[in-house]
């Protein structure tokens, strides 16, 4: 199929882009690398008839330290990510997912922004920002506001962005020395989306964690964070106990939805063998 006719517009500045969106109204619609909307356009399942192409908005790009955070700019690509030696420095997690999302030449054009802004619950992005606890920093007519990564992700495909809004950046406070973090996702294919995925990361002395984070990805209709698992994790010397309690936690607390190849129960099955493998590897 092929996208209905639209409009094109390309600002060359953020208020220019913001201007546009407020003209549009329900009309209108921000493309960044295109890598979904341009399929849900061609299949008709949206139809904007003006699309506002971000891709020249200085103010979106760019990865840098800024203060004690490191701050990604929206149109920062996949690639930027993963070859970017700040954020293997200070989101050593990011780079370790990165190699995940679909293949190189998506990743070229794919933006973190986009991901985010899209909620995809299967995508690696806003499993990783809850975890990192990313704060977000929105621009709208009334200026500029920050949202919590925790509270950003409210449903399927849903987030707290208003139509009028553009996500400009993300700020995600820097690595300590002693933490330490796991990325898997079991996936049919690499490439693939996941069936389940974990981000996670932990303060680490010896084999005691600490301020734990654990968020499932592609198993519910937003990422989701095992707080119970974390709970029984903090402070306690790893042990297999220690471990079966928390696997246990994470399967019971976690409410699995089925899509359209695996079940629920796979899907609880996996968090379980997901974090079982995470914590062995956290401690180790
Ligand atoms: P676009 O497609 O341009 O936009 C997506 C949505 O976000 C649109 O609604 C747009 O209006 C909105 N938007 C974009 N930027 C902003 C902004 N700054 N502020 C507010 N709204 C904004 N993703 C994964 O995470 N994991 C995968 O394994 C994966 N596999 C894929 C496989 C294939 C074959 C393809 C084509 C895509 C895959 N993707 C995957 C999706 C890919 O990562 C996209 O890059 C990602 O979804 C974001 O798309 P984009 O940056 O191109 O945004």
């Amino acid at each position: 199929m092929k996208a209905a006719a639209f409009d094109y517009v390309k600002p060359k500045a953020l208020n220019e882009a913001l201007s546009l969106l407020e003209q549009g109204g329900d009309d209108a619609r921000l493309i960044a690398g295109g890598q979904t909307l341009l399929a849900t356009l061609n299949m008709r399942l949206s139809e904007p008839s003006i699309l506002i192409d971000i891709t020249d908005v200085a103010e979106l790009k760019g990865i840098s330290v800024v203060g004690d955070a490191l701050r990604i700019g929206a149109l920062v690509t996949h690639t930027e990510i993963e070859d970017s030696d700040l954020v293997a420095k200070h989101a050593p997690l990011l780079k370790a997912a990165a190699p995940h999302i679909a293949h190189r030449a998506i990743r070229n054009l794919g933006t973190w922004g986009g991901s985010l802004a899209y909620g995809d619950p299967a995508a690696e992005w806003p499993a990783c920002s809850l975890t990192l606890q990313a704060t977000m920093v929105i621009h709208g007519p009334s200026g500029e506001r920050k949202i919590s990564a925790k509270d950003f992700f409210i449903d399927l495909y849903t987030t707290s962005l208003e139509p009028d809004e553009i996500l400009v950046a993300t700020e995600i406070p820097l690595a300590k020395s002693n933490q330490v973090f796991y990325f898997h996702e079991l996936a049919r294919r690499h490439g693939d989306y996941a069936v389940a995925g974990l981000a996670a990361v932990a303060e680490k002395q010896g084999n005691v964690l600490s301020n734990c984070a654990f968020t499932f990805f592609s198993v519910s209709s937003t990422p989701v964070m095992a707080t119970a698992a974390q709970d029984l994790v903090n402070g306690q010397a790893l042990n297999d106990q220690v471990i079966a309690k928390a696997v246990e936690a994470a399967r019971q607390e976690i409410d699995a939805i089925a899509d359209i190849t695996n079940s629920a129960e796979a899907k609880t099955h996996l968090i379980g063998v997901l974090l079982e493998r995470g914590l062995k590897h956290l401690v180790a």
